[in-house]
């Protein structure tokens, strides 16, 4: 089924391929079915896989839902009775994390750190060294408004030197880049179907440590649907999700990981830093001036500055590229004069330079001077 494709540089959901697509049309199953049961056993398998767990001591639990439900339910369900989470936050999805914290009253401490810089880690060890009660440690991953990917590593053993589990928010960096749940520290991990491996939205996953999950069998209990032990215990039980799952998605997602075992996690993640370099080109031949310096920048997303230009109208140059296949999030970031383009997806550099084309055409239409002036 052949439909007109687009490139996503908005950072997730990312262009899917044909195949991925295809998928979705599958022969209608029961979910309780062994043959699909089998199909998300398999999943669950391929997704430990790619975060270097191991069956025995990690486990990958799915839930139907975009990404923020994997943030609502590690905060919701790894809290215990005492102690506080503390979320290390230099960005809007941190920022998220600190609702859910205040919308569940969970005791936190927010450690706020500059949105155009990686977490000081030296912060991070200050505040654990001041609090003794944090049981829970969490931030994300890569920044996916600022393109910022932080140094999980440090920051898990940090948490791990002091006694407190560490959750890493890997939504937007998950299958990009190399994650290796064991070096990193990261007792429980965040990731969906929709960004790193180039499926459809409504299908996450956590994986995790058992024994943190286990731990938290007898924690005060928050949520029903969304309880991350409930949840453990009916895959171990019957292998299954607790309620319907998203069946056409698991078979999507099953697809995207097939395609990523297929290229290989090693050219997977040269082809995103291909990506990633072929953006920063573009700018630089346009003008553009990056939010935030190279250095503090990963691979996966880029924010750029609006050009201060009487011409330049941000939903103008959206809907000149959207009518050519090029979509870029429609909204500025955080309220912020900056718009984004991530490396997700499948997609590869020369669609990034075939986008360049059509921004300077857009530009050219819209009278806004080239290279753009600040
Ligand atoms: C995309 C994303 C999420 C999930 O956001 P949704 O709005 O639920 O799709 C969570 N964390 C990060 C870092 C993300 O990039």
């Amino acid at each position: 089924m052949a439909t007109k494709r687009n490139v996503l540089l908005n950072p997730g959901p990312a262009t899917t391929s044909d195949s991925v697509k295809d998928a979705l049309v599958v022969s209608d199953i029961c979910h309780r079915e062994q043959d699909f049961v089998d199909v998300i056993e398999k999943l669950r398998v391929d997704l430990l896989k790619l975060s270097n767990g191991n069956i025995k001591d990690h486990v990958a639990v799915l839930f139907s839902g975009s990404g923020t439900i994997n943030m609502d339910v590690a905060l919701n369900s790894l809290m215990p009775a005492k102690g506080k989470a503390l979320i290390i936050n230099n960005g809007a999805y941190s920022s998220r994390a600190v609702d859910i914290c205040k919308f569940y009253g969970l005791p936190y401490l927010e450690l706020k750190l500059p949105f155009d810089k990686r977490i000081d880690t030296t912060k991070v060890e200050e505040v654990l060294k001041q609090h003794n009660d944090i049981a829970l440690v969490y931030t994300t991953h890569n920044e996916t408004g600022s393109g910022i990917l932080n140094d999980i590593r440090e920051i898990g053993r940090l948490a791990h030197d002091h006694h407190a589990i560490f959750v890493a928010d890997a939504t937007s960096s998950f299958a990009l880049v190399p994650i290796d749940i064991n070096k990193d520290n990261v007792d429980v991990l965040l990731a969906s179907a929709q960004k790193g491996i180039a499926a459809m939205p409504g299908l996450s996953f956590i994986i995790a440590r058992r024994l943190v999950i286990e731990t938290s069998k007898d924690y005060p209990k928050r949520s029903y649907y969304c309880n991350l032990y409930r949840q453990y215990h009916h895959f171990e039980q019957h292998g299954e999700m607790q309620f319907t799952p998203p069946v056409q998605l698991v078979y999507a997602a099953s697809q995207g990981i097939r395609e990523l075992q297929s290229e290989g996690m090693a050219n997977k993640f040269a082809r995103v830093k291909r990506i990633n370099q072929a953006v920063h080109d573009g700018l630089l031949r346009l003008g553009f001036k990056e939010q935030i310096a190279r250095s503090e920048q990963g691979p996966i997303a880029v924010s750029v500055l609006f050009p201060n230009d009487p011409h330049w109208d941000f939903m103008k140059v959206h809907d000149y590229c959207y009518q050519k296949g090029f979509i870029l999030f429609p909204r500025p970031v955080g309220g912020n004069n900056a718009f984004r383009i991530g490396s997700l997806g499948a997609i590869d550099s020369k669609d990034i330079t075939a986008f360049f084309v059509v921004l300077e055409e857009a530009m050219h239409h819209l009278g806004v001077a080239v290279p753009v002036q600040y």
